[in-house]
């Protein structure tokens, strides 16, 4: 295991807070991750060293603020290991960069009798936006199931994405099951068809190492705040020649050329996609989340959440009366665990948690078909991070066993 990241726990300074009179243990990561004080440095050091607009002025206070926000797109270029720094556009998360190629990219592209293709454990983020453009050109919206255990299944993917699809929308990995889903295959069969699509990384990038182009898919999402990052930034990578071809999302500042009484011309990319000023100290600040993840390196994160899993599954499994959901293969799945405990409803859970200082998600999770499709109306999820350890899945474990003693 990597040094750096077996203590790393201790540099993130809300850890050490106590909740309901007890040591915190923070399990709600597929929500948000808490931020390490470097990242948190880094942004106070912007406000008070550097903090002036960029693209804007010569100033010297302006070209410094330029070149560091300028510095995080390169940081999140290498980080997914885009070919170019113009094929990243920052959002305000992943949900608005769905909606911006929904309603760019969509808006231009799907017609009646066009398909678009989902799976049915997308994040409502990555759903809805594709639901309403289907609804609103004629278009149907198709869902991919998963197996019992929560895997893709690629046959039933092979079906579904026909010569009339036009987007196949694909989580890499699934906020409720933790399931990694096989997003290179589902975009070998999308352009298959000559379809696009679009990879939603939410949960795949604060993880796992992720190569857009080896994946070879034309559109991806992430949020910075999942990835130790500052609330308010995200990212829409695209290949540089769809980027190009995009009506611009908004108009305003920064993106312009030229503006005259009847019209204007566009400036090249990125910053004809980043109209108004933008969440500078937010990329700056997801730049320096990214150094962190890289000194500690995102293999050894992806090996580390795995031996916590090992640790975690077998213990869930041997509890009584527990619905699992999600893969049993510990390699197949990233810290995401969901569960019911019995018929015990999973906000009780979460609240006999919540006493003993152990942070939990109970509900739906923003994916209302996922829960469908498995037939429970919401679920417990512990979600697990560099900074958790064997003694916080030791305390998980045993406040389960109690709630199910106190309510059974
Ligand atoms: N996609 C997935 C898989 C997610 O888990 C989330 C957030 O939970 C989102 C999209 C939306 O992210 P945000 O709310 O940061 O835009």
């Amino acid at each position: 295991m990597n040094k750096g990241l077996k203590n790393c726990k201790k540099d993130f300074p809300l850890l050490s807070r106590q909740v309901n009179h007890q040591p915190l243990v923070y399990l709600d990561n597929a929500a948000t991750t808490q931020k390490p004080q470097a990242v948190i440095q880094r942004i106070v050091d912007f406000y008070q060293q550097s903090n002036a607009n960029v693209h804007r002025s010569v100033n010297t206070l302006s070209l410094q603020a330029t070149e560091q926000y300028e510095q995080a797109r390169s940081k999140v270029q290498h980080w997914i290991k885009a070919a170019k720094p113009q094929e990243i556009i920052f959002t305000r998360g992943a949900t608005e960069a769905v909606n911006f190629i929904a309603s760019t990219y969509g808006a231009d592209h799907i017609q009646a009798q066009d398909e678009i293709v989902v799976t049915v454990a997308e994040h409502h983020s990555n759903l809805v936006p594709w639901q309403q453009l289907a609804k609103a050109c004629g278009a149907q919206l198709k869902y991919i199931k998963v197996d019992a255990q929560g895997h893709l299944d690629l046959q039933d993917a092979a079906q579904k994405i026909t010569a009339r699809t036009k987007i196949v929308a694909c989580t890499q990995v699934s906020n409720v099951l933790g399931t990694i889903f096989p997003l290179k295959q589902i975009a070998a069969l999308a352009h298959q068809q000559g379809a696009i699509v679009i990879g939603d990384g939410s949960q795949a990038v604060p993880v796992m190492a992720v190569n857009v182009q080896d994946l070879d898919v034309d559109f991806y999402v992430f949020s910075g705040h999942k990835m130790l990052g500052p609330s308010g930034i995200g990212v829409l990578y695209g290949k540089e020649a769809l980027l190009q071809a995009l009506t611009p999302y908004q108009y305003g500042g920064e993106m312009i050329n030229e503006v005259d009484w009847e019209d204007s011309t566009f400036s090249e990319l990125p910053s004809r996609l980043e109209a108004g000023t933008p969440n500078i100290e937010g990329a700056i600040g997801l730049g320096a989340a990214i150094d962190y993840l890289d000194q500690l390196s995102i293999r050894a994160v992806t090996q580390y959440e795995q031996k916590l899993m090992q640790y975690l599954l077998p213990q869930l499994q041997a509890l009584d009366d527990v619905q699992l959901l999600g893969s049993e293969d510990w390699t197949q799945r990233t810290g995401i665990v969901s569960l019911n405990l019995g018929n015990i409803h999973p906000h009780d859970v979460a609240t006999v948690l919540d006493f003993q200082g152990i942070e939990v998600r109970a509900g739906h999770h923003c994916a209302q078909p996922l829960m469908r499709f498995f037939n429970v109306t919401a679920t417990v999820r512990a979600s697990f991070y560099i900074y958790n350890t064997k003694e916080d899945i030791d305390r998980f474990v045993a406040a389960l066993k109690m709630a199910k003693e106190f309510f059974e």
